[in-house]
């Protein structure tokens, strides 16, 4: 199954995507979603983050070559971080850079994301793949140089716009082993498959849930393969993972000054 959000009459809209066609649910398909009837065509429609989580459990440090161009050192358990559900932007929509005064690098990192079916607390790696609605991808946006003075990440990957998330959501791919290129200006700056991951979304989701509870609707976002890098203002980031679409969002510099 493919599902995406839309919007519809003004409202965001749960709908499962079928041969270019959307077929309007009438709740989220994690709270039971049924098809109200109303079909749509993809090409007209506004397409959405395709969740609304609230919270995003993403995870540091999860790829060997994306550890060796930081020099660090293989972690010896996922490290876990959070990021706001505020920080979610739409497909298409900018990620907008804080004011230069305040931090000057700002990094794409893209990343194959999962949201979650149904509530689960203490899963063993084994049941995992059942509380999994569906994969999409995230762009784990990062404020670089407030990563390090802060010494923690909150506030470097917290900001409004920096968790892009789309376009759609499926369970038709395989998470073991999927292509993710993130190209910047058309440019790839990353590509690597999620073969590579040091821990695998089964043994995330049962390290996540031995501390919490994740609900029907959280994300979690798996982390990102070597090549990351700044992005600046007019350009344009774009990740692409086979068998889900592209990611693709224009960057704009800060409406705000800081005095
Ligand atoms: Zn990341």
């Amino acid at each position: 199954m493919k599902y995406v959000r839309v919007k519809f009459n003004g409202q965001p809209t749960w709908g499962e995507l079928s041969h270019e066609s959307v077929y309007l649910l009438d709740q989220a398909p994690y709270e039971g979603g049924q098809k109200t009837g109303k079909v749509l065509a993809l090409k007209d429609c506004e397409v959405l983050a395709p969740c609304q989580p609230s919270k995003i459990v993403a995870v540091g440090k999860n790829y060997h070559d994306h550890i060796k161009e930081f020099d660090a050192q293989i972690p010896e358990r996922p490290i876990l971080f959070i990021k706001p559900s505020t920080a979610i932007q739409d497909p298409g929509k900018p990620i907008i850079l804080p004011p230069q005064t305040l931090c000057s690098r700002v990094d794409y990192e893209g990343e194959l994301a999962l949201v979650i079916a149904k509530e689960a607390s203490h899963v063993s790696a084994a049941d995992a793949a059942q509380y999994i609605l569906g994969y999409t991808i995230l762009n784990d946006v990062t404020a670089r140089d407030l990563q390090k003075l802060d010494g923690q990440w909150t506030r470097a990957k917290g900001f409004d716009t920096f968790a892009p998330v789309g376009p759609v959501l499926t369970d038709e791919v395989d998470p073991a082993d999927l292509m993710i290129t993130t190209t910047l200006n058309g440019h790839v700056r990353q590509q690597e498959s999620t073969a590579q991951l040091i821990w695998t979304i089964p043994e995330l989701l049962a390290f996540i849930t031995q501390a919490m509870t994740l609900l029907p609707g959280d994300v979690v976002t798996t982390g990102t393969p070597a090549g990351v890098g700044p992005m600046l203002a007019t350009d344009i980031v774009a990740v692409t993972i086979d068998g889900i679409g592209t990611l693709q969002n224009p960057v704009m510099a800060s409406p705000y000054s800081l005095d």
